[in-house]
C-alpha cells in the first residue's frame, strides 16, 4: 500500500522536505521525488504503522545505510519528535491553513484565503524556476 496524500504531505510539511538524517534538501521542485524515500522508523514487518508519526524524510544515501546498519542510523532518528505541526502559514498571503483539513496533494496546498496553489519546494526553499 502507498502512503496516502495527506500523510505523503504532513511528512513532506514536517520535513521541510529534507532528509532528516543528513539534512541534505532536494534539487530544485521534483528533486524530493528523486532520491528522497519515506522511512518507517518501526518497519512495517514489525508491527509499524502507516501514520505520520512513524514515517521520516530520508535521501536514498541515508535510507541504504540505515537498513543495512541500523544502530548507526536508529540513534539520531529515534530522538526525534514526528508530530506534525497542527498548523502553517500560506507561503502566498500568511493565512494559517490546518494542515489536517487543508485542500492538499503530495508535494502541494491549495490556500483558500487566496486560492493560490503552493508547492512545498517554494514554500520553504522559495520561488519556483
Ligand atoms: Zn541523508
Ligand atoms: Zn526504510
Ligand atoms: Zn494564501
Amino acid at each position: 500500500m502507498p502512503l496516502s496524500n495527506r500523510v505523503c504531505f504532513l511528512v513532506n510539511l514536517r520535513d521541510a522536505l529534507r532528509c532528516r538524517q543528513c539534512d541534505k534538501v532536494p534539487q530544485g521542485p521534483e528533486g524530493y521525488h528523486q532520491g528522497f524515500e519515506y522511512h518507517h522508523r518501526l518497519p512495517r514487518s514489525l508491527g509499524g504503522s502507516d501514520e505520520v508519526d512513524n514515517i521520516v524524510l530520508l535521501c536514498h544515501a541515508c535510507h541504504q545505510v540505515g537498513h543495512k546498519a541500523p544502530a548507526s542510523h536508529s540513534e539520531r532518528l529515534c530522538v526525534l519528535d514526528l508530530t506534525p505541526p497542527a498548523s502553517f502559514l500560506c507561503w502566498q498571503c500568511q493565512s494559517r491553513l490546518e494542515s489536517r483539513s487543508v485542500e492538499m496533494n503530495c508535494g502541494w496546498y491549495r490556500c483558500r484565503a487566496c486560492q493560490t496553489q503552493v508547492h512545498l519546494y517554494q514554500h520553504f526553499y522559495g520561488a519556483l524556476e
